[in-house]
């Protein structure tokens, strides 16, 4: 356990709480700033994967049955052919943000975390931080503030790649869901993207790289979903985000370390972002005992590499419709190998069995 050296955590989202939590559990005093008034919410598809799950719960976070909708798979719509493939083992689940947020929160006070609301943090320094007025002495600073992350330029830590950077909107729509699976309906310059989220709510975000598209471009752009959703009310305001892919040469300078979106994301299409946030909170606590954030930085990079390379497939298929039909067409022939990728997106196998369906893709890609 630490003696007890002092974290100071920018950005009370699912990253910050995370590492809160984890950080708290190894005896560090951590508090909590946030700009926001809880329960935060953000634009977001609103889909925990089965890695997701076990992560939080790992966290001691308890998420019932009935605080979502369970996820059975992943389901694919291009040119009104469905491809669909089973998660390997445990269920997903569909949850609000709000509603993940409020359990994450609550698990956070309840072990001794300090949780400052409606505290926008600006004012840096690397002994600790001033909040309004109030001064906070800090061993340690955790950015979590997000892919816009002010406490990356602060620390001096924007150098590294961007690949890619999407338009997002996400609408709630009050109907019972139609599927237990995430589906995702492909157009030639965007995607719809569908969570159920309750047993009368389903959440949708539609992304795209030509530019801002909001949800009321669904019924020109994907009929299916359109006749699914029917003339069902939406709930709550619509919501815009960029999603982005990038890549940070360092993650941390001095006592100053970042952890999930303001570390580096992936395309918003993986599902993988709420998870890598977690990976990170949880390695970072083993590490910062030792004060070894380079390997801290080691460990992140292997995490963020598996859904970096399937976010750039995704959209590469994205944007190129040949390939998308031809891959969509492949998949259609041997539907066991999509359950193969998506398991393996994951984390459900090895560098072998990538390279074994990788080429068994290639095979059918050319006979298809
Ligand atoms: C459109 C879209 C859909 C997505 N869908 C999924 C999905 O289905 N499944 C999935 O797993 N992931 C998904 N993601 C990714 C996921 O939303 C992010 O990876 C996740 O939110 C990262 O959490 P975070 O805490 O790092 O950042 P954020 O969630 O952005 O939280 C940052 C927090 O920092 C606070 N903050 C910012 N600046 C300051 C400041 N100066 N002072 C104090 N507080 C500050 C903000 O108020 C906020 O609460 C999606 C992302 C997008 C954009």
């Amino acid at each position: 356990m630490s003696s007890g050296e002092r974290v100071f955590i920018v950005g009370g989202g699912p990253a910050g709480l995370a590492a809160a939590i984890e950080l708290r559990g190894k005896g560090f005093s951590v508090t909590v700033g946030d700009g926001a008034k809880p329960p935060v919410d953000k634009a977001c598809g609103e889909g925990l994967m089965p890695d997701t799950v076990a992560a939080l719960r790992k966290m001691g976070v308890a998420i019932q049955p009935t605080d979502g909708y369970p996820l059975r798979g992943v389901r694919f719509f291009s040119n009104g052919v469905p491809i669909e493939a089973n998660f390997n083992g445990p269920q997903g689940i569909g949850l609000r943000r709000t509603v993940l947020h409020s359990r994450m929160a609550a698990h956070a006070e309840r072990i001794g975390v300090r949780l400052l609301w409606n505290t926008p943090v600006s004012d840096f320094s690397s002994k600790g931080m001033r909040v309004q007025g109030e001064y906070f002495a800090a061993d340690w600073i955790v950015g979590a503030d997000g892919s816009g992350s002010r406490v990356r330029r602060w620390a001096g830590l924007e150098t590294g790649t961007r690949k890619t950077r999407r338009f997002a909107f996400r609408s709630h729509f009050r109907l019972a869901p139609w599927s237990h699976y995430v589906e995702v309906y492909w157009a030639n310059d965007s995607q719809a993207y569908v969570t159920p989220v309750s047993d009368q709510e389903v959440c949708v975000v539609v992304l795209s790289e030509k530019g801002p598209m909001r949800t009321s471009v669904i019924a020109g752009k994907f009929p299916e979903l359109a006749a699914h959703l029917g003339n069902a009310e939406t709930l709550g305001t619509e919501r815009g985000a960029l999603t982005t892919t990038n890549r940070l040469e360092k993650i941390y300078r001095d006592n100053v370390v970042l952890v999930g979106d303001a570390s580096g994301a992936v395309d918003a299409i993986t599902g993988e972002g709420l998870c890598l946030s977690f990976q990170h909170a949880a390695a970072l606590a083993d590490l910062l005992p030792s004060g070894d954030l380079h390997e801290y930085q080691r460990v992140h990079r292997r995490f963020q590499l598996r859904p970096s390379i399937m976010g750039n497939l995704l959209s590469l298929l994205g944007s190129r419709r040949f390939a998308r039909e031809r891959t969509f067409r492949a998949f259609a022939a041997e539907p066991s190998l999509f359950g193969r990728f998506l398991n393996l997106h994951l984390g459900h196998g090895n560098g072998t069995e990538a390279v074994l369906a990788a080429t068994r893709l290639g095979v059918r890609f050319a006979t298809c």
